[in-house]
């Protein structure tokens, strides 16, 4: 891989508080390998020369953004779930029609349409919360993690990074009823052989990492969450888990365990500092406590939860007693990781009837290097020398974002605005434009194959 030279207009770098002006940053092997803020001048009288050869990046300039949570399938939903009223369980009835139509080269065409619009979207990380594992019967495919596979190859196909958090679903609720109809796609039938079938995985493609997840406390029994974050510690990966979404999932852990789920999780080991609950929007005091105390991250899918109704979850309080946010699209109602970073301050707001919760380099931390360790890439998501060379480009010249200072990005800037993407080293989006995939005219030929 060369070495390439690229002059941002504007840079944000790591620990400032505000974007910095005319900064180059030259790149090696995927690596940052140089950053030089040049003082107020792109070249001409600033002594650093040859920078003719230098990429221009007209805009503000971020690290990579980072999905923390994902399930790619649910893109096919987007637009056909707001007909009539209903919510997050009438939701998830519709959810199932489309995973029972997935098969492993369907589920590769939709993935690879999903994931490029990440890309287009300043994405060079995912997390995929993956738990469409076997046939709609539940039986293995000859190769039983083809579906895992898909992913990971559509994730390349696309150009970015993704961490597959293969997850663990076993029961239909928290009182341990077997899965059935459309959820027997799901389950391995116990936790150890969940691990037997993810240790028989081994990518060793460098864009792939395997973590662990936990669907939730309704999925996995209690006498069973052992396995699955003693697999994620023995493999040092990150263990992602759904949590409290919604307060019938607390009423019922609370009926049967006697206490909440953030509870259940602590005493069973699955709380950590590689572990990231997802959602958490339903805690009480002594949860938030409890996840402090374990160093435990948190991802906000602040969209979804919107979109499904789910609430508001406590994201100050949550910063307040120290937990790392990161941040996802989780459904994919809106693929655009700026709504959901002002969101976090928004929802907020709204809750509050304050203003003025998450400072502009918070949100930027959340989505950014809060991301990527979420996923288990500590050396990426930072503008600094060593640091993966992800570069997310956005505009300041549209109709959105003229006018704006660059600081004031989060609250201005859409998905649209991105204009230039670099994973690794490698461009994969330039001028707004996807270099390999065709993202609209794929979405809608992956979408019409599974979607009713
Ligand atoms: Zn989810």
């Amino acid at each position: 891989m060369t070495a390439t030279r690229w002059l941002a207009e504007y840079a944000w770098l790591p620990d400032h508080a505000e974007p910095t002006a005319d900064v180059l940053i030259e790149t090696a092997d995927g690596r940052i390998s140089a950053v030089t803020p040049l003082a107020g001048g792109s070249g001409v009288d600033t002594g650093v020369e040859v920078l003719d050869d230098a990429v221009r990046l007209p805009g503000l300039t971020l690290p990579g953004l980072a999905n923390a949570h994902s399930h790619a399938f649910h893109r096919a939903l987007r637009g056909r779930t707001h007909g009539g009223r209903g919510d997050f369980w009438t939701w998830r009835d519709r959810m199932y029609a489309v995973a029972q139509r997935l098969d492993p080269d369907s589920y590769l065409a939709l993935a690879r349409a999903v994931y490029a619009e990440m890309a287009l979207a300043g994405v060079t990380c995912v997390g995929e919360f993956h738990y469409v594992h076997h046939n709609p019967d539940g039986t293995p495919y000859a190769e039983a993690n083809a579906m895992g596979e898909a992913l990971v190859e559509a994730a390349a196909h696309a150009g970015i990074r993704i961490t597959l958090l293969d997850t663990c679903y076993l029961t239909a609720t928290v009182d341990g009823e077997p899965l059935a109809g459309p959820q027997r796609r799901f389950g391995d039938g116990d936790a150890l052989r969940w691990a037997e079938r993810i240790d028989a995985y081994r990518p060793d493609d460098d864009h792939v990492r395997v973590g662990a997840a936990i669907h939730s406390v309704r999925a996995v029994p209690a006498g069973q969450l052992a396995t699955v974050a003693g697999w994620a510690d023995r493999h040092a990966a990150p263990l992602h888990v759904h949590l409290s979404e919604q307060p019938a999932e607390n009423d019922a852990c609370r009926a049967v365990h006697g206490c909440t789920p953030a509870r259940l999780l602590a005493d069973r080991g699955a709380l950590g500092p590689a572990t990231t609950a997802v959602h958490a929007t339903h805690l009480t005091s002594g949860d938030l406590t409890l996840l402090g105390d374990a160093g435990t991250g948190v991802c906000l899918c602040p969209t979804t939860e919107r979109d499904l109704a789910d609430g508001i979850g406590p994201a100050r309080r949550m910063a307040d007693v120290g937990l790392p946010l990161s941040l996802g699209s989780d459904s994919h109602a809106v693929i655009d990781l700026f709504e959901e970073a002002r969101a976090v301050e928004l929802d907020e707001r709204l809750r509050t009837r304050r203003r003025g919760h998450f400072s502009a380099a918070e949100l930027r931390d959340a989505v950014t290097v809060g991301g990527h360790a979420a996923l288990g890439w500590r050396d990426a998501g930072r503008l600094a020398v060593g640091a993966r060379a992800d570069l997310v480009t956005v505009r300041l010249d549209s109709p959105r974002t003229a006018g704006v200072p660059p600081v004031g990005v989060w609250f201005a800037a859409g998905a649209a605005d991105v204009t230039h993407v670099v994973v690794d080293g490698r461009t994969v989006v330039r001028d707004g434009r996807h270099l390999t995939v065709d993202v609209p005219a794929e979405l809608t030929a992956a979408i019409e194959e599974v979607a009713s």
